[in-house]
């Protein structure tokens, strides 16, 4: 599947449905907010910091989930906002309004999506290119640099201020998305963005060191093995290169490691001078594979990933391959030639 035509931001009628569709929330309204399955820092901090703002607005009855296990990476455990989050099996079942984060399309909300069709009404805040259209109320600008953009403008909007929590929450996922104001994103808005979060008084440092320089010393040991046998492949992409490895179940089990560890490794694996695409296969059933996607701007990987089932953006995209891992490389290899961008 190719792409569609290209999204629009938001329009003033856009963020005036979204705000209205709060306004009219009666005093005991049941909200429920979701994030894409597998939550990462984008998906949790504009969620909960949104949540943090609506209960700000005197919203009681609000609960946070995503779907599968109720299980959070360690470097996001300690966000403000935690005591919103149920297990998917909790979230009301007939909400007034679902809120859905940074999830590109229906099927990234798993259990969940049937939330869609039984909720009062559906509001949809992401910044995905690829987003289907789900939901009834959009607020998606594939221009924002995360989620957590589209979020703080619309508690801007609704008139909440920021404090240190919310500010928190919004921060990680700003520098998240952005890889810490490194990627292409990173507009002069966003460090606009990220000088009203600072002035909430929030530690910078603290937070990055929490979320991005901290892992396991079994992690560690991981990495070096999985790293080790990394294999590049300069003639993929007309020559551009492909960088790759995999991290099977076992390679979990046996450093004693949580799948979340992984998350990071397409950042080690992606600063292959000699390629363009970086990819690596993560394990998550015996015939199953996580794969991150990541470019340096000759492939749109978002098509690669699109073509496989996934989605994502231009320099970073991924999606659930099946088979063993050097039938989903194959898969991968055939479709990165395909989108190669014309130059
Ligand atoms: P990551 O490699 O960090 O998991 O994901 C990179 C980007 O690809 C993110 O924007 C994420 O939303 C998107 N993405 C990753 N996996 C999937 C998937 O299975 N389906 C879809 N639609 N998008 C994905
Ligand atoms: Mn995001």
């Amino acid at each position: 599947m190719l792409p569609g035509p290209a999204l629009a931001a938001p329009t003033e009628a856009d963020w005036a449905a979204a705000v209205a569709a709060v306004r009219r929330l009666p005093a005991d309204a049941r909200v429920l907010l979701v994030c894409h399955v597998n939550p990462d820092g984008d998906a949790l901090g504009s969620m909960l910091g949104f949540g943090l703002g609506l209960r700000r607005l005197g919203v009681g009855r609000l609960q946070a989930t995503f779907p599968g296990p109720p299980e959070l990476p360690e470097p996001l455990g300690w966000l403000p906002g935690l005591d919103l989050l149920v297990p998917s099996v909790e979230a009301y079942p007939d909400p007034d309004l679902v809120v859905c984060f940074d999830a590109a399309s229906a099927s990234r909300l798993g259990e969940l999506v049937d939330r869609l069709d039984t909720a009062g009404d559906a509001l949809v805040l992401d910044h995905h290119a690829s987003n289907t259209g789900f939901g009834r109320l959009h607020l998606v600008d594939p221009g924002a640099a995360a989620t957590s953009v589209v979020a703080e403008e619309l508690l801007a909007r609704l008139g909440v201020s920021l404090d240190a929590e919310i500010a928190t929450c919004l921060y990680v996922a700003l520098t998240t998305d952005t890889g810490s104001f490194r990627f292409e994103a990173t507009t002069p808005a966003v460090h606009q963005l990220a000088a009203r979060l600072l002035a909430t008084g929030i530690r910078p440092g603290d937070i990055s060191r929490r979320v991005f320089d901290t892992r396991p010393f079994g992690a560690v040991r991981l990495f070096g093995e999985v790293l080790g046998r990394a294999v590049l492949d300069p003639t993929a992409a007309a020559g551009r290169g492909l960088v790759w490895t995999y991290a099977t179940l076992d390679d979990l089990a046996r450093h004693h490691q949580r799948p979340y560890v992984l998350e990071s490794l397409i950042d080690s694996v992606r600063c292959t001078a000699e390629a363009d695409v970086a990819c690596v296969l993560k394990q998550v059933g015996s015939d199953e594979w996580a794969v991150s996607l990541r470019s340096k701007g000759a492939v749109d990987v978002s098509r690669v990933a699109m073509a496989l089932g996934g989605g994502g953006h231009r320099f970073a995209a991924g999606f659930t391959g099946h088979g063993d891992a050097q039938e989903v490389l194959g898969r991968i290899r055939v479709e990165v030639d395909a989108a190669l961008i014309a130059s």
